[in-house]
């Protein structure tokens, strides 16, 4: 199947009876929330494990019904998302396919795809499952997390199988392309090394860094906090992401994470060394290159400049923001965590 045939004209806004989120925190929530702004299906339903979780879901009008039951959840729906941690993905399709109907379609918002794949496809119509990743989000976790145009100009990536239905994967990218995002199909393998670099990794290395700087002692420790705004805030914003979601993440894209940490071992050492022997001009190399990446990270319209008063991490500022209208504008947006 082609890009093209995927996004065929005339499937461009989708319309669902019902769709059911399996799992409602961060990214299922915000998609529920545009799905709701945009009346792009008429009943919205989710499913959780924890009662908690989803009498939050329903008092922050997520969603029209909520319940513990994954198999009658999904009765009805015409389209089931599933944004679950990714280990949890097999367990999940293994428990709404009882109730599945027939040419319903399943697609997911996990981080890692060909793991998806493996651990989903025993349980469901491969032919209707549509692999998925919206590459957007926040350190932020559970329902009340979820926000209004998290997918705005950001990329949203679906890795279909050589069996999975174009019609299937059209209305997927139709619902994403919605939500303001930008659509790409890519081979899963792919995905996950192209993700193992621009996200897995620098995830991986905030949680070390912040943990080097915990483990150290006494007085220096608290240094490190009192003067954290050098930098480390940062890592420590990124390293204050859902410890579940990341533990599944670096498990099932073992092989894409360990080839890139080897080859940035590699150029850590290097680094080491010019500063060891006072190589001056190699480092300044290195910086200069660096910085290079990061304009054309910008002029990919990849990253916004700070705005410092709307970072809209704070419910108020969000807020704000919205009624400004600012927060249609993903130039004005804060730098996202990037998403997972
Ligand atoms: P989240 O906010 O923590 O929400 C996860 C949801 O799944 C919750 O409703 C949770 O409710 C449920 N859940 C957790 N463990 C479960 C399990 N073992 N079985 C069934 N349900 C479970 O997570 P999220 O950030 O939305 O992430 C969801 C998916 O999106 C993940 O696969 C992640 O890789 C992917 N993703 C995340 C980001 C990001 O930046 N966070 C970005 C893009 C994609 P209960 O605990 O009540 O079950």
């Amino acid at each position: 199947m082609s890009a093209d045939a995927a996004f065929a004209p005339g499937v461009d806004m989708p319309r669902f009876g019902q769709i059911t989120f399996v799992g409602i925190g961060l990214v299922n929530g915000s998609l529920a929330r545009d799905v709701r702004r945009l009346g792009l299906a008429e009943r919205l339903v989710a499913t959780a494990r924890r009662g908690e979780t989803l009498d939050q879901a329903r008092a922050l009008g997520l969603v029209d019904a909520a319940t513990p039951d994954a198999a009658a959840a999904v009765r009805g729906a015409d389209l089931v998302v599933l944004g679950v941690p990714v280990g949890a993905s097999g367990a999940a399709a293994r428990a709404i396919a009882p109730g599945l109907r027939r040419g319903a379609i399943v697609t997911d918002v996990g981080s890692v795809k060909a793991g998806v794949i493996d651990l989903v496809s025993p349980h469901l119509d491969m032919r209707r499952f549509v692999p998925g990743h919206p590459v957007a989000g926040t350190e932020n976790s559970g329902p009340a997390a979820a926000v209004e145009r998290l997918f705005q100009g950001r990329w949203c990536i679906l890795t279909p199988l050589a069996e999975t239905d174009a019609l299937a994967v059209a209305r997927v990218a139709a619902l994403w392309r919605a939500v303001g995002s930008r659509v790409e199909l890519m081979d899963a393998a792919h995905h996950d090394k192209v993700l193992a670099v621009t996200s897995h990794l620098p995830h991986l290395l905030a949680f070390n860094i912040v943990n080097t700087a915990d483990d150290l002692e006494g007085v220096l420790k608290g240094e490190v906090l009192k003067y954290a705004a050098g930098g480390f805030t940062d890592f420590t914003r990124i390293a204050a992401s859902d410890p579940t979601m990341w533990r599944d993440v670096f498990l099932h894209n073992k092989t894409a994470v360990l080839e890139i940490v080897g080859r940035y071992i590699e150029d850590l050492v290097a680094l080491q060394r010019a500063i060891r022997w006072n190589e001056a001009d190699a480092l300044h190399q290195r910086f200069e290159s660096a910085r290079a990446v990061r304009r054309e990270v910008v002029r990919a319209g990849q990253a916004y400049k700070r705005v410092p008063s709307i970072g809209c991490e704070r419910a108020e500022e969000r807020q704000t923001a919205a009624r400004r209208g600012a927060m249609s504008d993903p130039a004005e947006r804060r730098e996202r965590v990037g998403g997972g």
